[in-house]
């Protein structure tokens, strides 16, 4: 059954991430980390300032909980921010200030365009459930149960591993492994009965150091190397390459 869906054989859940997997939201996030980085960088070293790059979002922020990326990147210019509280306003000047200027700019560009999902990664979930193997999805998005309410899709999962679940229980986000354990666990499920369906590298890291067994790189901007050295079994494009009948 499960090598009909490209996967191998044994295989019972699929664990699948957000934002570039299942809602063409991973753009909007980008853009978003982007103005926000770009203006904290240029009050601070004026005009000839450096820009948040792609690589940047792809090395430092794609996949990670809100908090870490903010850090992670200003560590990587060399600064460094108090944390702040998470009722700090947009314009503070922290680690969850500058992360709830990002999060306002995201909320805005989704109440103003909207939410759409890949078809092919819609159809190959329901191939998936046809095929009675169990599905969760996993993401460091505190807004996950909203976009996954914008589009219809809360009943395609079993399994809801957040933002705000991970907070909750305390679990660290990807690229640690225990925001996917926690999925595969609440299913019933051993990690090696479980895909992992990822979109960034920090997944990536997380399927590969949680011992899952199969993890799918799903290469929407061009970094299928970079995908497979962090640790893809397989990289596609879109899940309908898999199969599934989609
Ligand atoms: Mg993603």
């Amino acid at each position: 059954m499960t090598t009909q869906l490209g996967l191998p054989e044994g295989i019972q859940a699929c664990l699948f991430d957000l934002d570039g997997v299942v809602t063409k939201t991973a753009v909007v996030h980008a853009a978003a980390w982007k103005a926000t980085f770009d203006a904290f960088l240029r009050e601070r070293d004026g005009a000839d300032f450096r820009p948040f790059s792609d690589s940047d979002y792809d090395e430092f922020v794609d996949g990670r909980p809100r908090a870490d990326g903010v850090r992670s990147f200003l560590a990587s210019r060399g600064i460094e921010l108090p944390e702040g509280t998470p009722d700090d306003p947009p314009d503070t000047r922290s680690v969850n200030g500058v992360g709830n200027r990002k999060n306002e700019l995201l909320l805005e560009k989704i109440r103003t365009d909207g939410v759409e999902p890949y078809e092919g990664t819609l159809h190959y979930i329901d191939a998936v459930r046809a095929a009675g193997l169990a599905t969760a999805i996993v993401s460091s998005s505190a807004n996950t149960r909203d976009v996954l309410h914008s589009i219809a899709a809360e009943q395609l999962f079993d399994v809801r591993i957040d933002g705000v679940v991970a907070r909750e229980r305390k679990l660290p986000g990807k690229p640690h492994p225990d925001t996917f354990l926690a999925a595969a666990r609440d299913l019933g499920v051993e990690p090696s009965r479980a895909a992992v369906f990822e979109d960034a590298l920090a997944g990536m890291d997380a399927g590969r150091s949680g011992h899952f067994g199969f993890v799918v790189g799903v290469d929407r901007v061009g970094q299928t190397d970079a995908l497979y050295a962090h640790g893809a079994d397989r990289v596609v494009k879109d899940l309908a390459e898999l199969g599934g009948g989609a």
